[in-house]
């Protein structure tokens, strides 16, 4: 079921989004060559308590922290630890939502560590940007088939892939709500967006193929060629004046 927010609600999950993404840019100014996953995410635990706010992710189906930081090879979930050290070159992607009075906040992006590749950096460049040719597809009267279109074909055109098994959702009350949000698709196909819904749209994108695996820990997602994988996510509104990014640190 769609759930469909008011204004007054709009306003509340911008709240809750400008959280998200104060804590997202909390960590990434904690990112640097031999500090650890764990530090990363008491930082960011830390931050969103300070605002009055619960770290969504933390306990959600059982997920021990309050971000995923995923790096290099690793697409999504990866799980904070004070044993990974991260160094020079590393891509970290950190996804971290925030719950406040009611609404979750929820974004991603990725970050380097040090001085990255060439290499690195266009993947990085080419999946925040898919993430832009996807949010501009988030206008009432298109559907989510023209969401995915518009990141699938940016990404593509580069010779990456976007990643099948995990889609981006809506996000409200709950942190997943329908509808899901895939980042492929065929233009003028699912389901048609109204004012009101609001979505998180997270390009998973990969420099090789777009196969990925869950590890035994249930919940690192890695890219089956050892290939690097980049993550960025906004959740945004869909409004009768176009698409309004809630997860903005200001
Ligand atoms: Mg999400």
């Amino acid at each position: 079921m769609i759930v469909l927010k008011t204004s007054r609600e709009f306003s509340k999950m911008r709240d809750a989004g400008r959280i998200s993404a104060q804590a997202l840019q909390v960590a990434g100014e904690a990112i640097k060559p031999g500090v650890s996953t764990l530090e990363i995410d008491t930082v960011v635990r830390k931050f969103i308590e300070k605002q009055g706010a619960v770290p969504s992710f933390l306990g959600y189906g059982g997920f021990p922290a309050s971000a995923c930081i995923s790096v290099n090879n690793v697409v999504i979930h990866g799980i904070p630890h004070k044993s990974h050290i991260l160094k020079d070159g590393d891509i970290v992607s950190i996804d971290v939502g925030a719950y406040y009075e009611g609404f979750h906040g929820d974004n991603a992006y990725t970050f380097p560590c040090g001085k990255i590749s060439a290499e690195a950096q266009a993947l990085l460049d080419a999946t925040k940007e898919s993430l832009f040719k996807g949010i501009e597809q988030a206008v009432a009267g298109n559907r989510i088939g023209d969401i995915g279109n518009a990141v699938q074909k940016y990404v593509e055109a580069r010779s990456y892939s976007v990643v099948r098994d995990f889609v981006g959702h809506g996000v409200g009350a709950k942190l997943h709500e329908d509808p899901s949000v895939p980042n492929y698709g065929t233009p003028g196909r699912g389901v048609r967006l109204m004012p009101g819904m609001t979505i998180a749209i997270e390009p998973m994108v990969n420099q090789g193929g777009h196969a990925v695996k869950v590890l035994d820990d249930d919940w690192t997602t890695v890219t089956t060629d050892g290939k690097l994988s980049a993550h960025f996510e906004h959740s945004v509104a869909i409004t009768p004046d176009g698409p309004v990014i809630l997860t903005l640190p200001d």
